[in-house]
């Protein structure tokens, strides 16, 4: 056997720190603001630890992963990098094709990287119960997860259509000990308001968001945790990439092109930002592509500002890519990928043309996602599959040019509860949809007034 597959490490090999890349953009940062002052603020503090704060804004390189989390980490860490040898035939390309595999712990996807060292951090500090939001139910289900393991609590927005119409996210939520409500919900006042205005509100992700935070808020023994966009989420996500790298070492070879999808930015950061560094630092020439889709493309559509990261206003105001905080992305089945920000590090690396973005339709995608399957055998998260749909036409690019480049792109989780979707697709019931160019010209209107000293 001639072939090498897997590129495997050992438990040993599981990083002990986690890299926070603000110690080398070589630019600070633009200020988190108060939804209300609109004057530079932390975290606000009755929502988060003070750990989390400290990471939030640190310039140190590296930051310890405490032991316990690594020991968590430990039951599905290191992830595998895969050759993907039998697409590569497929597609008759000269690329060479790797994916990292984020699909195989409990949770499903890599949001557990994050979500156990936010609980962890929760604990120490003396915190009972997390509230989150979720959409299609990844981030739900990961932190339900984690609180599991810490003997936590945690209460879960679920937005309304997503709790309606896929309730085996729920069921997992709830058979891991959470609490899961649909959002709106007339349990908190913004939940009200909204059920006034349409008692059969689909919800979205920045109302279900408001209606968490201010959970938090209203609850001594509750934080609130965001499952991607901070600083912080980003970092613990490094993980996935610093072990690439080592992978990369193992397989004798460097990628010239890398490939993640983006809803909030954490999967795409956690794989590329250690090879980032390695394009700042030692100015490696490493094409980088964040992968959005073209229903909610706020890299490539989007106005970079400040704005809220929430729809009623009660999250901080973050300078991003945003195609505005009342903006609700057309039903596309990577829930995931429905934001209407994106994280400030993703945006500002945008801003500088460290990165580049592109946004793509939901039936290539599906297409792409369906091939993949077929040689791989995994079946992919929608999410994951835009990235897939990528990776596949720059190996195809590669074959047109005759080069053999390598491309490499997360796979960040797989697609076993998004079922309904591939029935859908393979019965040719799918939908494109494109972003309405109108939506930006509103979203100016919306953005926060902001005078910055
Ligand atoms: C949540 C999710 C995403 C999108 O979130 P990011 O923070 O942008 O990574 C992508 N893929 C999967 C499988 C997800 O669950």
């Amino acid at each position: 056997m001639a072939k090498q597959y897997k590129y495997q490490l050992t438990e040993k090999d599981i990083p002990k720190t986690w890299y926070n890349i603000q110690a080398d953009l070589g630019f600070d940062l633009p200020p988190l603001l108060h939804p209300e002052t609109k004057e530079p603020t932390i975290l606000p503090p009755p929502l988060f630890c003070e750990a989390i704060n400290e990471q939030e804004f640190s310039k140190e390189r590296e930051i310890e992963i405490p032991d316990p989390v690594r020991e968590i980490y430990s039951s599905w860490r290191p992830t595998p990098l895969i050759r993907a040898h039998r697409l590569e035939k497929a597609l008759d390309t000269p690329a060479h094709l790797y994916y990292k595999y984020e699909g195989g712990n409990p949770a499903g996807s890599h949001k557990p990287n994050t979500a156990v060292a936010q609980a962890f951090y929760a604990k120490e500090a003396g915190v009972k119960r997390l509230s989150t939001e979720t959409g299609a139910g990844q981030w739900g289900s990961a932190l339900a997860f984690a609180c599991g393991l810490m003997d936590m609590e945690c209460k879960v927005f679920m937005v309304r259509a997503s709790y309606n119409q896929k309730p085996y996210r729920r069921v997992l939520m709830e058979t891991w000990n959470a609490e899961v409500v649909p959002s709106p919900n007339a349990e908190t006042p913004m939940g009200q308001a909204f059920l006034e205005q349409d008692a059969d509100h689909p919800g979205s992700l920045g109302i279900a968001i408001s209606e968490a935070v201010f959970t938090a808020g209203t609850n001594d023994d509750t934080n609130y945790s965001l499952g991607s966009v901070l600083n912080h989420v980003l970092m613990h996500q490094t993980v996935v990439g610093l072990e690439a790298l080592k992978q990369f070492e193992m397989a004798d070879e460097y990628p010239d092109i890398l490939v993640g999808c983006i809803g909030g930015g954490s999967n795409f950061s956690g794989f590329v930002l250690p090879f980032v560094r390695e394009k700042i630092v030692d100015g490696k020439d490493t094409r980088v592509i964040a992968v959005e889709p073209t229903a909610s493309p706020s890299l490539t559509k989007g106005l970079f500002a400040f704005d809220y990261g929430d729809t009623a206003q009660a999250a901080p105001i973050l300078k991003m890519y945003t195609l505005g905080h009342t903006f609700i992305p057309a039903p596309i089945h990577a829930g995931g990928l429905r934001y209407h920000g994106m994280a400030p590090i993703v945006s500002a690396l945008h801003d500088r043309g460290i990165i580049e973005a592109v946004a793509v339709s939901q039936l290539p995608v599906f297409e792409a996602a369906v091939q993949f399957a077929r040689a791989e055998g995994i079946i992919p998260a929608p999410e994951s599959a835009h990235a897939v749909r990528v990776a596949i036409d720059e190996a195809l690019r590669a074959k047109e040019e005759g080069t053999a480049k390598v491309i490499a792109f997360n796979l960040s989780g797989h697609g076993h509860f998004d079922m309904a979707a591939y029935d859908a697709y393979n019965k040719g019931e799918l939908e494109d949809y494109e972003y309405p160019a109108e939506e930006v010209e509103k979203a100016v209107q919306l953005l926060p007034e902001v005078e910055l000293a």
